[in-house]
């Protein structure tokens, strides 16, 4: 019921040699059993042009890592994007509220919620990231900071705009670090966050997708994505490997 979804976030790496690299190897290797998954990539956005131009009429489709607060498609808001010019350049998902952008540019629920919606309302799909820190997870605070951070969420938008998101719960103790939290620990958050969709927007619970991010490898992804709840994968530094990501395409 729920087509996996694998998504490469590019962070601020590359250069228009790299992506034409990266970009040759992924349009190449999409052949070979990657068909049941869908799959998308978020480069820096000042490459987005050289990627939709690799990518339009392929099956990846690609997005923006953030995005701006303000409404409209235009104004006096220096070194923004606006959701319109996201809409514009044919992304179809726009990241939001990824713990780099919560802890180093200070995004706060209210911030993430405001973006959210934005992008909803451009019938854009955010990709919505929650997660605790190792201190959080150490206190037991797990649960209650990600139902806090989805709750924000849920609580700033009209239920109208709410047809088709994505959640990716990225601990944020595994991202980059070469920790992954296990399968089972995996799974067990995503079962709680589909049981706080149940409750919140329950025609949704069932048909949300929830990925896992956090150090996600070939070499671990089968097991990652082989759990219940796991219905894909945000994937940061395997993603600049055209290889490694398709293999965690052909897991999912
Ligand atoms: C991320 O940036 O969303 C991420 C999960 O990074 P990594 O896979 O490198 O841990």
């Amino acid at each position: 019921m729920r087509k996996p979804l694998v998504a490469g976030n590019w962070k601020m790496n590359g250069s228009r040699t790299m992506i034409a690299g990266l970009l040759d190897g992924l349009t190449a290797g999409l052949t070979e059993g990657c068909d049941k998954t869908e799959i998308a990539v978020f480069p820096p956005s000042i490459y987005l042009s050289q990627v939709k131009d690799a990518l339009d009429g392929s099956s990846v489709a690609w997005g923006v890592q953030n995005v701006c607060t303000q409404e409209g498609e235009a104004g006096a808001y220096t070194g923004e994007t606006a959701v319109a010019m996201a809409a514009d350049f044919g992304c179809a998902y726009v990241l939001v509220g990824h713990s780099e952008r919560r802890a180093l540019y200070a995004e706060s629920d209210a911030v993430v919620a405001a973006k959210f919606a934005l992008i909803a309302g451009q019938n854009l799909v955010p990709v919505l990231c929650v997660g605790e820190t190792l201190e959080e997870r150490e206190r037991g605070e797990t649960m209650s900071v990600v139902s806090r951070q989805l709750g924000a969420v849920l609580d700033g938008v009209d239920a109208a705009l709410l047809n088709d998101f994505v959640i990716a719960y990225e601990p944020v103790w595994a991202i980059g670090t070469g920790k992954t939290a296990t399968p089972q620990q995996a799974q067990d958050v995503h079962a709680e966050i589909r049981g706080l969709l149940e409750k919140r927007c329950p025609d949704m619970a069932a048909r949300t997708r929830i990925l896992y991010g956090g150090s996600v490898k070939a070499s671990n992804a089968v097991d990652i994505l082989g759990q219940l709840d796991v219905d894909g994968a945000l994937v940061g530094g395997a993603s600049l490997k055209a290889e490694e990501f398709l293999a965690i395409c052909r897991a999912a």
